[in-house]
């Protein structure tokens, strides 16, 4: 039986919580945040809810000796980082002194520039190889579980992949006029910075919200989606030989978007300081203190989430085209794990590499995404821990 330490205690860290001490891959399990408290009353959830003990810790994450001497301390045999994506490179460098395997679910992002890419982190290949240790990157949805099934499709249904469309539909409805569904700061991030998608070798940058389509989503039907940038996109063209062009897209209801609009043009998203009455503060981080915390949505959250790749290729010569999918309930969320659907579409998949990491079905030195593994093991697992997946003809 194997230890994971878990380090971040949000929404998603609390889902990795309730599904590693439910795994049956996991004996021990360690959750650890800058916020003790949160982690204490997600122990006390668990231990109610699934009579399972937790233990708990404090750490801040940026402090890479205080993480080192953590995983010291409880010698997990992988970490799970769940905290924000600007604690990955202290984490990975934590890993790495302390001789322990890394998985995450977003990409490193330095707090000054909205910029996502894997340069930071695939800067660390050599390290982890020369150590015999291993980088899992991206193991939540999207990215994660969408890379997952590009390699299913890329090794199983297709001989040739030419185009992809990943898409992402939240349809529920949390009751606030606008909130996040993850970390506020990092969301906000994400959608207000240019599209981009991937065309004939080359990437194509838009203006933020651009182009939008509307597409037909299995238990939730035709929903407007724009098109907007995100990192699983940057690997998958490496992974994916033939493909044409590949592309992302997410719903937004027409509420949040004027919310964001005015946050925007009053500069709250701005992520450069500035002066207020003698403090330096982020606005971004002032609006972060001021929103919902996304964990704190689950309760009252109805509604599912729909996310899935729609891909075209060809098959012994004939041309196919497939939608692979999952649709999640937030209510059932809830009543499972106590969280809404984004944090648990995110939280169970975490869960689940981490035990592909430990069981040694995905095990060799390095850094590496999903698709550089053979995704049925991963996709089986995944559906017993409670996100089943299919695969629609179109
Ligand atoms: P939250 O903001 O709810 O939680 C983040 C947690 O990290 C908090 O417990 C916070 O502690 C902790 N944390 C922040 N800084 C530090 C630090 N320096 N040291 C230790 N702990 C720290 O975020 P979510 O749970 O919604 O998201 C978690 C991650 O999941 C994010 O990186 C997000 O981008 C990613 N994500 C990935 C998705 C995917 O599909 N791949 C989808 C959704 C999210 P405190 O309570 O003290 O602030």
């Amino acid at each position: 039986m194997a230890k994971v330490l878990i380090i971040g205690a949000g929404g998603v860290g609390g889902v990795v919580a309730h599904k590693c001490a439910l795994s049956p891959v996991f004996s021990e399990v360690v959750l650890a945040s800058r916020t003790k408290a949160r982690c204490d009353r997600i122990a006390e959830e668990i231990q109610r809810m699934h009579g399972r003990a937790i233990k708990t810790a404090s750490v801040d994450a940026d402090d890479v000796a205080a993480t080192t001497a953590l995983i010291g301390a409880h010698a997990p045999d992988v970490v799970v980082n769940v905290a924000l994506p600007y604690q990955d490179l202290p984490i990975m460098d934590a890993c790495l002194a302390a001789g322990v395997d890394y998985l995450d679910t977003a990409n490193y992002e330095p707090p000054d520039v909205a910029k996502f890419e894997y340069s930071w982190q695939w800067a660390y290949r050599e390290r982890y190889q020369r150590a015999g240790r291993m980088a899992l990157l991206g193991s939540g949805f999207d990215p994660g579980v969408t890379n997952a099934f590009c390699a299913y499709a890329r090794d199983h249904l297709f001989d040739t992949i030419a185009t992809v469309d990943i898409v992402d539909c939240n349809a529920g409805s949390h009751g606030h006029a606008f909130a996040t569904n993850f970390n506020p700061e990092i969301n906000i991030r994400e959608v207000t910075a240019r599209g981009k998608y991937w065309e004939n070798g080359k990437w194509v940058e838009i203006d933020p919200m651009s182009i939008s389509d509307t597409f037909d989503f299995p238990g939730v039907g035709p929903r407007k989606a724009y098109l907007i940038y995100h990192e699983e996109l940057e690997s998958l063209v490496l992974h994916l030989p033939g493909l044409q062009r590949i592309r992302f897209w997410m719903t937004f209801g027409d509420e949040y978007l004027t919310h964001l609009r005015v946050l925007q043009n009053v500069g709250m998203t701005r992520i450069d300081p500035v002066d207020f009455q003698g403090h330096k503060i982020v606005p971004i981080q002032f609006l972060k203190a001021l929103l919902p915390d996304p964990a704190s949505l689950a309760e009252n959250y109805t509604g599912k989430t729909s996310i899935g790749c729609i891909i075209e290729g060809s098959k012994n010569g004939k041309p196919r085209k497939v939608f692979i999918y999952n649709v999640c309930d937030h209510h059932e969320c809830w009543k499972e794990v106590r969280a809404q659907a984004v944090s648990y579409t995110t939280g169970v998949p975490a869960a689940v590499g981490a035990e592909m990491i430990v069981t040694g079905k995905w095990r060799k030195p390095g850094v590496w995404h999903m698709e550089n593994f053979d995704a049925v093991p991963f996709l089986e697992r995944l559906g017993a821990a409670g996100l089943p997946w299919h695969v629609q003809e179109l």
